[in-house]
């Protein structure tokens, strides 16, 4: 709006129809904390222009809401663009909902909970702009590039054509029959974590066995994610074999992987705690027969491509409701990893696609999580009926996992105890559950391999490609452009 009013010397009705038919806006997040909004009068320190031209927008935008919606006054202070409660704020999403012809979330879900929560508002005065348009990966780069093994194998059996056509994958399911070629999965995969258990012994000196059940969680280090529910499940199996000294149970490699933000404190103490579980588990013969913990420093898209083809379970675990779509998910289940997962973001679809009977489901759903928290969440309550998780916590808080300190996880525990503002405890017997599901399942490696290889079949629908083409198809309305390559002139 400023170059086309102020520099192409354009009327404002008609800078506003180019800037308005321009735009769309894709959200990428429910969680409220993370929607940005800019402090105004540093805004008007730095870019007055700029903010003369908001007010007008907003000044144009609130008319025709208290046009639509006469005497709602409280509605018009919802949907302004300027935040006035304390410090004055500008509501970049605001802005963004208001310029654009187009908005969308990045998964079923996700798109359907922007209606009834953050953008609900908008969505009363403009349900014609809202569409879904589910996130995809880019095959190229995470199976071709990332996985040569699994891709050449695929390339042998279907031909080459699923690079581009991720839906002719779906040719692999007859194959989920033939031993052989099941055989020849298992190998693949096998190669993939060796390769990853070098890289790992490499960076961190933690040993581990390939031939082990490896189920990773790798993504940023979040409350919503919940890599700490995850570490409750890895004490839970330490428990189980420390008071059954002659228990076996199938052998797990737990990898982890991800960053936390310079300052968010507790998720930097999620980090401290994988990494004190790993150190007592990893030296405790009683215990590292069956179990090993690994946390891979620097989590980033290069390693990663070791990381995802050298999965056989894949966590996605978040409180559903808060993961906009995730695209980890998807880059684990084209690799023929398995999930155990809540009905969140793209898992719904994930799921919907690969049939219920190859995805490991648990966990409340959004609706039941909306109501827990309606109806007053107690988290204390979980921990008075349930011994097994009583003595989880009490062994973090005692210093057990960090030589006596008592301090270090005190905050951490504290937050679960007290608040669990992401409904870990809650999720936490269904969650174990789940996993118990998963090491039966993997005690019969022929079914494994079938649900691996269906798993690979039924995700083509999660290319970038088909992502993109909805993208152009119904928002952008552009048509594909034939490009010459010169490289074999
Ligand atoms: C795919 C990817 C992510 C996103 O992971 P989610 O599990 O969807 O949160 C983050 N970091 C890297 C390096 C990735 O490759």
């Amino acid at each position: 709006m400023r170059i086309l009013v102020d520099e192409r010397l354009l009327d404002w009705n008609l800078a506003w129809s180019i800037t308005f038919r321009t735009f769309g806006y894709t959200n990428h997040t429910l969680l409220p904390e993370a929607l940005e909004t800019w402090s105004l009068p540093l805004f008007c320190e730095l870019l007055p222009r700029h903010l003369e031209i908001i007010y007008e927008i907003n000044s144009r935008f609130l008319d025709e809401v208290r046009r639509r919606f006469p005497g709602d006054d409280q509605r018009v202070a919802r949907l302004s663009l300027i935040d006035e409660a304390g410090e004055k704020r500008i509501r970049m999403a605001h802005l963004a909902c208001v310029g654009s012809h187009a908005i969308n979330g990045v998964a079923a879900l996700h798109s359907e909970l922007l209606k009834t929560s953050v953008l609900k508002d908008f969505y009363e005065l403009w349900p014609e702009r809202f569409s879904n348009k589910t996130n995809g990966v880019t095959p190229r780069r995470f199976m071709t590039l990332a996985n040569p093994k699994l891709s050449d194998l695929i390339t042998r059996k279907i031909g080459s054509s699923w690079v581009i056509q991720t839906d002719e994958l779906k040719k692999l399911e007859p194959l989920a029959e033939d031993a052989v070629f099941r055989q020849e999965w298992r190998g693949v995969k096998q190669a993939n974590k060796e390769k990853l258990a070098a890289y790992i012994r490499k960076q961190t000196g933690i040993e581990l066995d390939p031939t082990w059940l490896f189920d990773i969680q790798v993504k940023r280090i979040h409350e919503y994610k919940r890599q700490h529910l995850n570490v409750l499940h890895i004490i839970t199996l330490y428990c189980r074999l420390k008071h059954n000294p002659g228990l076996v149970i199938p052998p797990q490699a737990f990898i982890f992987g991800g960053k936390a933000a310079p300052g968010y404190f507790m998720a930097k103490r999620i980090i401290k705690l994988i990494n004190a579980v790993g150190e007592v588990v990893n030296n405790d013969p009683d215990v590292n027969r069956y179990l090993r913990v690994a946390f891979v420093p620097n989590f980033n898209v290069q390693n990663a491509q070791l990381i995802y083809p050298a999965a056989d379970m894949s966590e996605q675990i978040s409180t559903a409701g808060k993961e906009a779509s995730g695209t980890g998910n998807m880059k684990f289940t084209l690799n023929g990893a398995l999930t155990i997962g809540t009905l969140d973001g793209a898992n719904v679809e994930i799921r919907e696609e690969v049939g219920a009977e190859n995805f490991f489901l648990f966990g409340l759903t959004e609706d039941e999580v909306a109501r827990v928290k309606r109806e007053g969440y107690h988290p204390g309550a979980y921990i008075e009926k349930d011994p097994q998780l009583a003595e989880i916590i009490h062994l973090i808080a005692s210093g057990h996992f960090s030589h006596g300190d008592t301090e270090v996880f005190r905050s951490l525990v504290d937050n679960l105890c007290q608040h669990d503002p992401f409904l870990v405890l809650a999720d936490y017997a269904d969650y174990v559950a789940c996993q118990d599901k998963v090491t039966e399942a993997w005690k019969d490696p022929e079914q494994w391999t079938r649900m691996s290889i269906l798993n690979t079949a039924r995700a083509g629908k999660f290319s970038s490609d088909r992502a993109i083409r909805e993208y152009c198809d119904e928002i952008w309305k552009v048509r594909p452009v034939t490009v010459e390559l010169s490289i074999n002139k």
